[in-house]
């Protein structure tokens, strides 16, 4: 059985308020994450190669690690891109199509700081050193409270614009704030994506929905320990007790109990 994880992050920067340093992993704590997947030898995947997995076209491998980006948050571009160079990471970077260039104003009337996203010569020079950019809807909204139309259109129209801007296929979506329902999931497999990552948690392998990838979401406190648990178990929950509860369960479902 597979085991693939797909890492979640979203700001690469220090936290400037209390709110978003959930979702604020400082560049040194970044930069030693990334350093610990290339000396530790890991499997790194791009989404295109997961894709091809899924859809047959070569087999599983083992063990992997893909790195994903929500937002195109400007920080990412000045502050992770050295370090995925430096390190040769694939990644793929999930940005909005309306919103290139512009703020995270889907954030800051919920109390959030403003925060500028890469611009278009940013998000190009960005694909230009290898990340894969693609699609997080036009607008961040809410999916499941749009009717299908919007639904569609804030789908189709976000990779049709961002493979304009970038003279490439658009082909792996996420789900904004992980939100979808069944005509969410219908329209991206209707606009031609590939895979989409939802927020739920655990590893990927044989028999995962490719519109529903989990992914593990790396938070600003996480240590270098809690990341290697994370990686270990497929989990987001890093308290101490984890491991624990993960093994006694795993014993338990040997015995029958599913
Ligand atoms: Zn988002």
């Amino acid at each position: 059985m597979s085991r693939i994880l797909i890492l979640m992050y979203h700001i690469i920067d220090r936290a400037r308020a209390k709110q978003e340093a959930k979702f604020c992993l400082s560049p040194d704590r970044f930069e030693a994450q990334m350093r610990f997947l290339h000396e530790s030898g890991k499997n790194l995947l791009s989404l295109d190669q997961i894709a091809t997995a899924i859809e047959g076209k070569s087999a599983w491998p083992t063990t992997g690690v893909a790195v994903t980006f929500d937002d195109g948050f400007r920080d990412t571009f000045h502050h992770a891109l050295p370090v995925l160079t430096r390190y040769n990471i694939p990644a793929t970077m999930f940005m909005l199509a309306d919103r290139i260039g512009a703020n995270n104003n889907w954030m800051t009337p919920r109390g959030f700081p403003e925060r500028e996203l890469m611009t278009q010569s940013e998000m190009l020079e960005m694909q230009a050193a290898g990340v894969c950019i693609g699609s997080h809807t036009c607008s961040h909204p809410n999916l499941p409270q749009l009717d299908a139309e919007n639904t569609m259109a804030e789908i189709r129209m976000s990779r049709e614009k961002l493979q304009t801007l970038t003279g490439s296929d658009v082909n792996h979506f996420a789900y904004p704030f992980g939100l979808y329902d069944d005509k969410t999931l219908m329209a991206v497999a209707a606009a031609g994506y590939r895979t989409a990552c939802s927020t739920r948690s655990g590893f990927n392998g044989e028999g995962i929905d490719p519109y529903l990838l989990r992914r593990i979401e790396i938070y600003g406190n996480d240590t270098l320990w809690q990341f290697k648990q994370k990686l270990k178990f497929g989990s987001n929950d890093m308290s101490y007790t984890f491991p624990l509860r993960y093994y006694t369960g795993r014993v338990l479902s040997r015995f029958g109990r599913k």
